[in-house]
C-alpha cells in the first residue's frame, strides 16, 4: 500500500472505531471525517500519531482536536449544506476544514499569527476554498459576517459569550465548551426565537482557553511587560546549573543537603535514563562523601535484597525467585541500576560490616518472595516455628498468584480472613529477636521486614478491593514505616538516600492527592522526621521515555509530549536551562516563591503513559514550593533501556565466580 492509501485506512479505523463506534450517526459528519486528512494539519514529526484518539501539539502551546470532539460537535451543530459557519479557535485549521466539507461558507478566527499562516497555507494547498481564516480574537464572534447557521468554539470559556448568541440565525446553533481552565461542559444552544434560546450540554471535554475580552486572561501578556521579573527569566537566575551526570562534579551541587538524615530523591516518570543517572549519581557523593550508608527505593523488599546481598558479597539465596521478575522490570533491571550496584559492591569491599551501604526495597508488592524467605529464614534459624509459620501463610497460598483476588474473596466472607495469622507471624518473629540476632544477627532484619511486608501486603490487597486512597496510604505508610526501621536499625548516625515517583516523595498536601485524602512518603517523612528530610523532585519538558500503555504491558519508548504551557515545567522549559537545581528552600527569592506558589499543573508519568489522554491521565494540580524542597531540571531527557533478558553477568571483571554474579538473574 502507498502512504496515502495507509492513510486513508487509518481515516476508515479512526471513523469505524473512534467515531461511528462512540455513536456519532450523521452519515454526512462520517464521510467529511473520512476525507480530511489530518495528518497534513499536525506537525511532520506527530504525523504518525494523526489518526490516534487525542488531541496533539501544534505549536504556541494549543492543539488540534480529539477528533471524536470534532465529529461530536459538527454533529450537534446541524450543519447543512448552505450554512454559512463561524469557527472561534481555527488552530490547525483541521476542524474548519471538517465543517468545509459539510457546509458552503466556513470562517474560522484565530488569534496566533503563526496559526493563521500555517493554517491558511493548508487551505490554500489542499483546495478548501470555501473556508477563510483570518487573525483575531474571536470572543466577540464575527458581526459584520453574521448572522451564522452555526457557530463553533474550539476553547474553553468561562460564559457564553453573549455576542456569539446574537449572531446566530434563527433556528442556528452554537457549540461551545464552558467551565473553568481545566474541565469544561460542551453546551448546544439553540435560537429558538429572537430572545429565546435553549440549552443542553452533551458532555464533559477538555479544551485549551477562549482567551480575550470577557473569557481568560492572556497568559503571555504579564510576561511580555516585564520581561527581567518573569518567571522563565527567575527560574534561571536563581538555578544551578548542572553538568553532564557521569561528570564528577554533578554530585557535588547537592552538598547543601548532606546535613539531613535523609535525601528523597524523585522522577517525574518511571522510565527516564536522567533521572536514574543522576539519581546514582548523587548517591553516590553522598555514599562517598557523607557518611550515607542506606540506599531506599521504590522496589520490594525481597527482590532489592538480592542486590543488597550483591553489593555485600553474600551468596545469593538457592532455589528464590528471580528478582525483579514482576513488571515492570525495566524499573530496576537496567545499566544504571547493574552500573551503581558495581559502584557499591566494589566501595563495601573494603569496609567493616558495620560501615557497608546497603540497598532495599521500600514497597509491598512482592508478598510471595517474602513469605519464601521468611520460611527460609525461620529453617535455618528455628525449624519448630517454621512449621507453624507455613501453617500461618498457608492461608495466604490460595492467592499468591493473583493477590488481587484476596480482597474479593475476603470480602465475600465477610471478615479478613487472614490478619491474624500473619500479624502474629510478625509478632512471634519479633519476640524472638534475641534469640535469632544470636543466631543469625545478619539476615534477621531482612526477616522481619519481609514479615511487615505480607502483614501490610495481606492488608493491602484486601482493601485495595474497595478502590480509594486507603490503599494508596496503607502502601505509603508501609514505605515510611520500612524507612524508619532501617534508621532506627543503622543507628543515630544512619542517614538514607530514597528513590522513588515524585508522587511518593513531594509532600501530597501540596498537590490534587492531599485533597482526596492521600498522603504519600514524602507528607509522612515531613511529618515524622521535620527539617531532617529532604525532598528534591525531578522534571522534565520533552524526549522520549519507556512505559507501557497498560498495565503489565509491553515496554516501548514512547514520545513525551512538550510540557502544557500552564504546566510547571513549561516554565522551567521557557527558563532555558538544559539541566539545572533549583532549590526551593530558603534561598529562594521572595518573588520567584510567590510566583511558584501559584498553583499549576504537574505532569506525572508512570509505568503506563497515554499521551493521547495526557491532560486527563498525566497532569495534576500542584504548588511547587510546598511539595519540593528542590527540583532537578532536565529540558529533555531520554528513555532508560532495560538490561538484555539474559545478562550474561552483573559482575564484570570475573566471569564464572558464581556467588557474586547475582542479582539479575544467570
Ligand atoms: N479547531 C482547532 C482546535 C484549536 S485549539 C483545530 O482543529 O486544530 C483552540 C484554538 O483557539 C487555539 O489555537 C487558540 O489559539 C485559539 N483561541 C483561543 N482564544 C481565542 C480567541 N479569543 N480568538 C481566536 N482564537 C482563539
Amino acid at each position: 500500500m502507498n502512504d496515502s492509501a495507509d492513510k486513508a485506512q487509518d481515516r476508515e479505523d479512526m471513523v469505524r472505531l473512534q467515531i461511528a463506534g462512540r455513536g456519532i450517526e450523521d452519515e454526512r459528519v462520517l464521510s467529511a471525517m473520512r476525507s480530511v486528512p489530518r495528518h497534513a494539519f499536525v506537525p511532520h514529526n506527530l504525523g504518525e500519531f494523526a489518526y490516534q484518539d487525542g488531541p496533539l501539539p501544534i505549536g504556541e502551546g494549543q492543539t488540534i482536536s480529539q477528533p471524536y470532539i470534532v465529529a461530536a460537535m459538527m454533529e450537534a451543530a446541524r450543519i447543512e449544506r448552505a450554512s454559512k459557519v463561524l469557527e472561534i479557535g481555527a488552530g490547525s485549521g483541521y476542524a474548519a476544514a471538517v465543517a468545509g466539507k459539510l457546509a458552503a461558507q466556513v470562517i474560522a478566527v484565530e488569534r496566533h499569527h503563526t496559526l493563521v499562516n500555517s493554517a491558511r497555507e493548508r487551505m490554500r494547498a489542499l483546495g478548501y476554498h470555501n473556508v477563510d481564516i483570518r487573525e483575531g480574537d474571536g470572543c466577540d464572534g464575527l458581526a459584520e459576517e453574521a448572522p451564522f447557521d452555526a457557530i463553533l468554539v474550539a476553547a474553553g470559556a468561562p460564559v457564553v459569550p453573549e455576542k456569539l448568541k446574537e449572531q446566530l440565525k434563527i433556528g442556528g446553533r452554537l457549540v461551545i465548551p464552558v467551565g473553568d481552565e481545566r474541565l469544561q461542559e460542551l453546551q448546544v444552544i439553540l435560537r429558538e426565537g429572537e430572545n429565546r434560546y435553549s440549552e443542553k450540554s452533551i458532555g464533559k471535554v477538555r479544551f485549551v482557553p477562549l482567551v480575550g475580552q470577557g473569557a481568560w486572561p492572556d497568559p503571555d501578556a504579564a510576561d511580555e511587560e516585564q520581561p527581567d521579573s518573569t518567571l522563565p527569566a527567575m527560574i534561571r537566575k536563581q538555578s544551578v546549573p548542572l553538568p553532564d551526570p557521569h561528570d564528577p562534579d554533578f554530585g557535588a551541587a547537592f552538598d547543601r543537603y548532606a546535613d539531613r538524615r535523609i535525601v528523597l530523591l524523585g522522577e517525574s516518570s518511571h522510565g527516564t535514563r536522567e533521572f536514574y543517572r543522576a539519581r546514582a549519581a548523587i548517591t553516590r557523593h553522598l555514599v562517598e562523601k557523607h557518611g550515607f550508608s542506606i540506599v531506599a527505593v521504590e522496589a520490594d523488599w525481597p527482590d532489592a535484597g538480592a542486590i543488597d546481598r550483591f553489593i555485600r558479597d553474600r551468596p545469593s539465596l538457592d532455589g528464590r525467585a528471580e528478582p525483579f521478575a514482576r513488571f515492570p522490570r525495566w524499573m530496576w533491571r537496567n545499566p544504571e541500576i547493574a552500573e551503581l550496584a558495581r559502584w557499591l559492591r566494589d566501595r563495601n569491599r573494603g569496609l567493616d560490616e558495620d560501615s557497608k551501604t546497603g540497598f532495599y526495597g521500600l514497597d509491598l508488592y512482592n508478598m510471595t518472595a517474602s513469605i519464601d524467605e521468611v520460611l527460609a529464614y525461620l529453617d535455618h534459624v528455628d525449624p519448630d516455628a517454621a512449621e507453624v509459620a507455613r501453617e500461618r501463610y498457608g492461608c495466604l497460598t490460595p492467592w499468591q498468584h493473583d493477590p488481587a483476588s484476596y480482597g474479593r474473596s475476603a470480602l465475600s466472607m465477610g471478615f479478613a480472613q487472614c490478619e491474624s495469622d500473619v500479624v502474629s507471624q510478625l509478632t512471634q518473629l519479633l519476640e524472638q529477636r534475641l534469640e535469632y540476632e544470636a543466631s543469625d544477627g545478619a539476615y534477621f532484619l531482612d526477616a522481619v521486614q519481609n514479615a511487615r511486608l505480607i502483614a501490610s501486603a495481606e492488608k493491602y490487597y484486601r482493601i485495595m478491593y474497595y478502590g480509594g486512597s486507603e490503599s494508596w496510604n496503607l502502601r505509603d505508610s508501609h514505605m515510611c514505616d520500612t524507612l524508619t526501621h532501617l534508621l532506627d536499625h543503622g543507628g543515630p548516625d544512619a542517614k538514607a538516600v530514597v528513590w522513588a515517583h515524585n508522587s511518593h516523595i513531594g509532600d501530597a498536601r501540596a498537590t490534587e492527592m492531599g485533597r482526596s485524602g492521600e498522603h504519600n512518603l514524602g507528607q509522612l517523612c515531613r511529618e515524622r522526621f521535620g527539617d531532617d528530610v529532604v525532598s528534591i523532585g525531578f522534571g522534565t519538558h520533552t524526549g522520549t521515555v519507556s512505559a507501557a500503555s497498560r498495565w503489565g504491558g509491553e515496554r516501548e519508548v514512547k514520545r513525551v509530549a512538550p510540557s502544557r504551557e500552564d504546566s510547571y515545567e513549561h516554565q522551567f522549559h521557557l527558563s532555558g536551562c538544559d539541566r539545572c537545581l533549583l532549590d526551593l528552600g530558603p534561598s529562594l527569592s521572595a518573588d520567584l516563591r510567590s510566583a511558584l506558589e501559584k498553583p499549576r499543573i504537574e505532569r506525572f508519568i508512570g509505568v503506563i503513559y497515554r499521551p493521547e489522554t495526557e491532560l486527563l491521565s498525566h497532569y495534576s494540580e500542584a504548588v511547587l514550593t510546598d511539595q519540593f524542597d528542590g527540583l532537578v531540571w532536565f529540558d529533555t531527557t531520554t528513555a532508560l533501556e532495560p538490561l538484555p533478558e539474559n545478562p550474561v553477568s552483573l559482575d564484570d571483571d570475573a566471569a564464572g565466580a558464581v556467588p557474586d554474579t547475582f542479582p539479575f538473574g544467570v
